[in-house]
């Protein structure tokens, strides 16, 4: 079984060349550890939320973990191979912010219909900081300042996001909204940029 997976499939790592930016030393790299850490050659949902469980041991990022996981399985199978693990991972760490704001309202977007309501946005805030736990937020959006009083609960963070971004008011955040706000707001870009250390 093992074996069967143990070289990556030339077809393959010219297609992730072409379309990731990943060369192809680096690709062979990651599909190392790709293999040891799932030597089945895929990760699903309980193994993807270990890894995060790594990252944050301080909160509880099984929620904010599996929305992740939704976005990175893009065939909706259940589990995530390693060529969709490769083109997340490449938008995620080395995409333009363009890409990455792309990447990041499909996280949100939880029910795919191409906006972001404020429930939506409410559920990521809310695993996001329920992953990083409250003391340890601060360190984790980049800046070592105390979350200022009018952004210390999902709900109020929203609020503000949304009076931000939903330029036209309708209550929901189409996807130039989201792009022209994030711009304004790097938080949003920063939380998704996990995987940098992990090679
Ligand atoms: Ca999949
Ligand atoms: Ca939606
Ligand atoms: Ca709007």
């Amino acid at each position: 079984m093992g074996k069967k997976n143990s070289k990556l499939d030339p077809s393959l790592v010219k297609e992730l060349t072409q379309k990731t930016y990943f060369t192809e030393k680096e690709l062979q790299q990651w599909h190392k550890g790709f293999l040891k850490d799932c030597p089945n050659g895929t990760l699903n949902e309980e193994e993807f939320q270990k890894i995060y469980k790594q990252f944050f041991p301080f909160g509880d990022p099984s929620k904010f973990a599996s929305f992740v996981f939704k976005v990175f399985d893009e065939n909706k199978d259940g589990t995530i191979e390693f060529r969709e693990f490769i083109y997340a991972l490449s938008v995620t760490s080395r995409g333009s912010l363009e890409e990455k704001l792309e990447w990041a309202f499909r996280l949100y977007d939880l029910d795919q219909d191409g906006y972001i309501t404020r429930d939506e946005m409410i559920s990521i805030v809310t695993a996001i900081y329920e992953m990083v736990g409250p003391q340890h937020l601060e360190t984790c959006m980049g800046n070592m300042v105390k979350l200022p009083e009018e952004e210390n609960t999902p709900e109020k963070r929203v609020d503000r996001i949304f009076a931000l971004m939903d330029k036209n008011g309708d209550g929901r955040l189409s996807m130039e909204e989201f792009q022209e706000g994030s711009k304004s707001d790097p938080s949003i870009v920063q939380a998704l940029s996990l995987y940098d250390g992990l090679v």
